[in-house]
């Protein structure tokens, strides 16, 4: 029988977390939902120097607001928990343990001191320290001292570390489901440390240990770990694993705009983009940095684009709902090289799922909006005002900029436009136009246009010479929707003192 897929996140709370890292836990979850299996969130927090608090927070709440909720994990519970690393501190030292009975790991007793002696004096020889199969018979550890001075070591309470015994010279080759068969040599890898005296484990035990416990089936993660791959398929092989080891796939890295390097908080700085899901406020500096929620994204458009950063359909099949993707993916179509990020994209795609909402549902998101500015309008009017300015809009935000003048009255006007097209007569002709409205008893945008052109053809005005002015004394600019739209909306008596107003300030 199949195994069932299950697949992990495993992220480390040392911050918030990276749009790259939301697209690995996006594939997981993908490729879970596709195959029926089960998608869990392993904290991997065995680095308590890098720890930050509220990360561990940030990161369920991204994965909520993304919709990638998890069947098992911290704050999700499930059969193979503790699912945070620290809290499963009491498992890992047996399996170092066996990892050095089996000669596969040994302890290293040298101090800081002097491995950072040994890093300079490599450093003025232009060289770079190593800890591995070439040093490790000249260094302080179980393979170089006795039993009897290893054993003192240990007992005299010294800190010691435990280290992978990396093969000499060996190839391993694995299968990456992304990349195909990759094949590392030894010769180039040092001796990791596994495992360190205040008990807790390093990532690559804690990581190996787990995903076995766990029964982890597929390793899907960022190409930054393709270079731990060779350690882990080891770690698998010395524990005595290797016919239930995962299969592996490390996912293209997340370019910059420029499709030169990998993409970076300051990349969104300088160019203006959130590169988080959320916002973060930063515990020590109280320095923060913009999420995609809180710029206004809807999650179903930063789904979309994160579903395309290096993987697609086989066509040229752009939106994609969450069902879709399951349905659609597949670790095939994910492709080796990185992915440029741009910016402008993430907003078209958001524009699109902004114009598949009804007006209905974006009155909902945009009257708070409105009730922040100390507007209180009725539904009816805000659901009416989007209507007629959502084709204009990336976000519920821009509903604002452009519909505002359906809310609060200019508060000036647009000097270059007045230049040009408040020529002299204008205000007397905007005085009759005035009288006009007015007289105008059924209110509705047909039969205000229907009144005001008999007007104008009666006096055998040009309709360009008032057109601006008008809109100029509803708007404040040149800009905006059908004229006889806003005066409906407006309504009478509000369009009136608006031209009125408009008259008396900017009179030529
Ligand atoms: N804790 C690692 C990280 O922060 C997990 C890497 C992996 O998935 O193996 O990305």
């Amino acid at each position: 029988m199949e195994k069932k897929v299950r697949v992990r996140f495993a992220p480390s709370p040392t911050g918030p977390l990276h749009m790259g890292g939301v697209r690995t836990a996006l594939f997981n979850y993908l490729f879970a939902r596709k195959h029926g299996g089960d998608f869990l969130l392993r904290i991997e927090d065995t680095d308590q120097n890098r720890y930050v608090p509220g990360a561990e927070e940030y990161i369920i709440e991204s994965l909520k607001w993304c919709g990638l909720v998890p069947d098992e994990g911290v704050g999700f519970g499930g059969p193979f928990g503790p699912y945070r690393q620290s809290e499963r501190k009491a498992m890992y030292k047996q399996y170092a343990d066996h990892l050095i009975a089996g000669g596969n790991a040994y302890y290293a007793f040298d101090t800081a001191e002097e491995l950072d002696h040994l890093r300079k004096e490599a450093e003025e020889k232009q060289q770079v320290f190593s800890y591995d199969q070439h040093t490790r018979l000249s260094l302080k550890n179980s393979l170089t001292l006795s039993a009897e001075e290893v054993k003192q070591q240990i007992e005299s309470g010294n800190s010691y570390v435990i280290r992978f015994k990396m093969p000499e010279n060996t190839d391993v080759t694995e299968v990456d489901l992304i990349r195909g068969s990759v094949t590392f040599n030894t010769a180039q890898l040092d001796d990791k440390v596994l495992f360190k005296s205040d008990g807790m484990p390093t990532y690559h035990l804690a990581n190996v240990v787990d995903d076995h416990l766990m029964q982890i089936t597929h390793v899907i993660r960022g190409e930054e770990w393709l270079s731990s791959m060779p350690l882990h398929v080891l770690l698998y092989r010395a524990l005595g694993w290797a016919d239930t080891r995962p299969q592996f796939a490390h996912l293209p890295l997340i370019l910059k705009p420029t499709g030169k390097g990998k993409l970076s908080k300051r990349d969104g700085d300088k160019m203006g983009f959130p590169v988080f899901p959320l916002l973060w406020t930063d515990p020590e500096t109280g320095d923060i940095s913009r999420g995609y929620r809180e710029d206004g994204y809807f999650p179903e458009a930063f789904i979309n684009l994160l579903a395309l950063l290096g993987w697609n359909a086989g066509n040229d099949q752009e939106f994609f709902s969450m069902d879709e993707l399951i349905e659609n993916f597949s670790l095939d179509r994910v492709v080796k090289s990185g992915a440029r990020f741009d910016p402008e994209k993430a907003k078209w795609f958001n524009r699109h799922y902004l114009q598949q909402k009804t007006a209905n549902e974006l009155a909902t998101l945009f009257m708070p909006l409105l009730a922040k500015r100390g507007i209180e309008a009725a539904t009816e009017k805000v659901v009416r005002v989007i209507e007629l300015v959502k084709d204009r809009c990336e976000f519920v935000a821009d509903l604002w900029e452009q519909g505002n003048y359906f809310f609060v009255a200019p508060e000036s006007y647009d000097e270059k436009a007045i230049e040009k097209k408040w020529k002299e007569g204008t205000s007397e002709k905007l005085q009759a136009i005035v009288e006009v409205f007015k007289s105008v008893s059924d209110w509705q945008t047909t039969s205000i246009k229907e009144t005001f052109s008999n007007f104008m053809n009666e006096k055998e005005w040009s309709f360009g010479m008032v057109m601006v002015p008008i809109r100029l004394a509803l708007v404040g600019t040149s800009t905006g929707v059908d004229l006889f739209d806003i005066c409906e909306l407006i309504g009478k008596n509000e369009t009136v003192a608006r031209i009125q107003k408009a008259i008396d300030i900017i009179r030529v």
